[in-house]
């Protein structure tokens, strides 16, 4: 059994550790387009208040230590732009290299999550309007408030 899961933080992650411990056998992956996998959204108010100290510590495992743990394989930095359902693939492109490669499947688990809204307020693209959704939004954040710039 072939299972691919779109997205790899809170549902991605969660899905792929339950599947390996159903069944070691199942070929579980995960493609995600950030660089991070389970990281924890709610510790990152506490990074930009200083509490967590460390980036390393809104991490809570990091690909490799993630699939030591589980036995899952994870791409990061890898974007799913098409599914083909009837060939049961999805291509996917390397954020790095731009190369786009095919993955099959028996299974598919879209947890690709969410995305912030900008809402249509006058001003809301300019520099100091600041997003918290990952981990690299929590650290622009907190420089931002270390150099002075909030
Ligand atoms: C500041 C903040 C504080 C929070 N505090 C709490 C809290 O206290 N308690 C609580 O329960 N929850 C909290 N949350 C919410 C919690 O973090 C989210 O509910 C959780 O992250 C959702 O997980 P998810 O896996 O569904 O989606 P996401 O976290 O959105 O992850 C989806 C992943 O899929 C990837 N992806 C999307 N599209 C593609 C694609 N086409 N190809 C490949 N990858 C793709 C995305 O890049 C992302 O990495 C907080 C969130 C934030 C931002």
């Amino acid at each position: 059994m072939k299972i691919l899961i779109i997205g790899g933080v809170a549902a991605g992650t969660k899905v792929a550790a339950k599947l390996k411990r159903e069944n070691r056998d199942y070929d579980v992956t995960i493609l995600t387009k950030s660089k991070d996998i389970s990281y924890a959204g709610c510790g990152l108010p506490y990074y930009v208040g200083n509490v967590i100290e460390q980036r390393e510590q809104l991490i809570v495992n990091t690909p490799a230590s993630f699939s030591a743990l589980t036995g899952a394989t994870v791409l990061t930095e890898t974007e799913v732009i098409n599914i083909n359902r009837d060939q049961k693939s999805v291509e996917a492109k390397n954020l790095t290299t731009n190369e786009i490669s095919t993955y099959s499947y028996d299974k598919l688990v879209i947890a690709s999550g969410a995305s912030p809204i900008k809402p249509p307020i006058e001003g809301v693209n300019l520099d100091g309007v600041y997003y918290m959704r990952t981990p690299e939004d929590a650290i622009g954040l907190r420089e931002a408030v270390e150099a002075g710039k909030i």
